[in-house]
């Protein structure tokens, strides 16, 4: 229910750098607390210390399985929608989810078809100023701003066997995008939901456009599906499709799906197929943080020291203020659980599969940059272009996407009362 959603939020929010977990309802006597955390004090603050059960789940994150799970996903190349690398990936998506033990699994059908796009007016030189200065969501722009767009020339794609297998392109018709479930132990009705998309686009591998996220949900489906964990509130794992073309797989999620929320079906089987929206965590590019374009155009070829994992809602939707506590309560978990890299709170939250939610539940994103005023601004070279490669990246950035899982899970796992118990089915 969002009123224990907001009761939970409000203590996050007054306490800053703990954030209690949901305490039982009066109303709901079977909601069970996750069992409180130690607190100790350090100087003036109060430091929450992570729960060990939840940090023994974090522990199960890996890098070399997240990079592993990043790989599988390149072998279907670009995975553009509508094409038959594209239903590959999904199969295989969901025979990883089923391997993971994340059943039953079940997939969202839809049918796309590719409007014309309608030239945009040319800009007049006051619209080019503003646009030279505020990216989109709403987000200023500042320093070096390199071109960004679609790579849509095969010949830029060196790799002969590569661009083969991205050549097929797009038709019309039906799609599909794939999803399991976590379901909660005393609130089934209720749920977050973990989305990535598996689609891509520009002549490479879309390895962090957006394998780097897809495999993020999917690990994060791992840990969570184990025998031995388990949750109060339900979690939804969605890989998303469509997301190049305009969100449109997510957009189908919700035409299809909000009006289902909450109800038991049949009735009197404690069967919830879609539990209230509690909050949808979405996750786009997450490994390249190597920093403002140098004045020459070029890039640092390692990650800055100061990488991090940018967490971004957005002020202008309805659900804004509940949206920002739940960032924070992620930035919190960053703390907790995180090995690495910090994470940094931003409110211009746009252009990826949770802004179709944004005014119906609290949303989030996670990003190796924001995305209005960085990764718009050029920050990642690489963005939907042939050198998307699993080759381009080093350890340093596939460990900032396994910090953002880290922070996922440690949040998510918080806020739909995960309990660790070794020895139980
Ligand atoms: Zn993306």
């Amino acid at each position: 229910m969002r009123q224990s959603f907001a009761r939970f939020v409000v203590v996050c929010s007054l306490a800053a750098l703990a954030c209690a977990p949901p305490a039982a309802s009066k109303k709901n006597p079977g909601a069970v607390s996750p069992a409180p955390t130690a607190a100790v004090s350090v100087g003036i603050n109060t430091v929450e210390q992570p729960d060990p059960g939840i940090a023994a789940m974090a522990a199960r994150l890996d890098l070399e399985k997240y990079k592993a799970t990043i790989k599988g996903l390149t072998q279907f190349g670009d995975r553009r929608q509508g094409t038959d690398r594209n239903r590959a990936a999904v199969d295989w998506i969901e025979a990883q989810l089923t391997s993971y033990g994340c059943t039953p699994t079940a997939r969202i059908t839809y049918d796309f078809r590719q409007l014309p796009r309608t030239p945009r007016p040319p800009m007049d030189s006051a619209a080019r100023a503003r646009a030279a200065m505020w990216g989109v969501g709403g987000a200023r722009v500042r320093g070096t701003r390199m071109p960004t767009g679609v790579n849509t020339d095969s010949s830029r794609q060196p790799d002969a066997k590569l661009r083969a297998l991205d050549t097929p392109q797009s038709v019309d018709g039906e799609r599909q995008e794939v999803y399991c479930t976590k379901v909660g132990t005393t609130h089934p009705d209720e749920m977050y939901i973990v989305g990535g998309h598996m689609d891509g686009i520009g002549w490479g591998e879309a390895a962090n456009d957006d394998g780097s996220g897809t495999a993020l949900v999917m690990e994060l489906a791992r840990v969570f599906s184990s025998p031995d964990v388990h949750t109060d509130r339900s979690i939804r794992f969605i890989l998303w499709n469509n997301e190049e073309t305009g969100l449109d797989g997510s957009r189908a999620y919700v035409a299809q799906r909000a009006a289902l929320q909450g109800i038991e079906n049949p009735k009197g089987s404690g069967k919830y197929p879609e539990p209230k929206w509690l909050g949808m965590i979405q996750h786009d590019m997450m490994m390249f943080d190597h920093g403002l374009p140098n004045a020459d155009g070029t890039m640092r070829k390692e990650q800055r020291r100061e990488a991090n994992v940018n967490i971004e809602f957005q002020s202008r939707s309805k659900f804004a203020a509940d949206a920002e506590r739940l960032a924070w309560a992620f930035q919190s978990a960053n703390e907790k659980y995180a090995t690495d890299y910090p994470a940094q709170v931003g409110r211009h939250m746009t252009n990826t599969d949770s802004s179709p939610f944004e005014d119906l539940v609290p949303s989030i994103s996670l990003r190796e940059n924001e995305r209005g005023a960085q990764i718009g601004a050029g920050w990642d070279p690489q963005w939907h272009q042939p050198t998307d490669l699993y080759t381009t990246y080093g350890d340093d950035d596939f460990r900032l996407g396994l910090n953002a899982a880290q922070t996922t899970l440690g949040a998510v796992g918080t806020l739909a009362g995960a309990k660790y118990e070794p020895g139980s089915r």
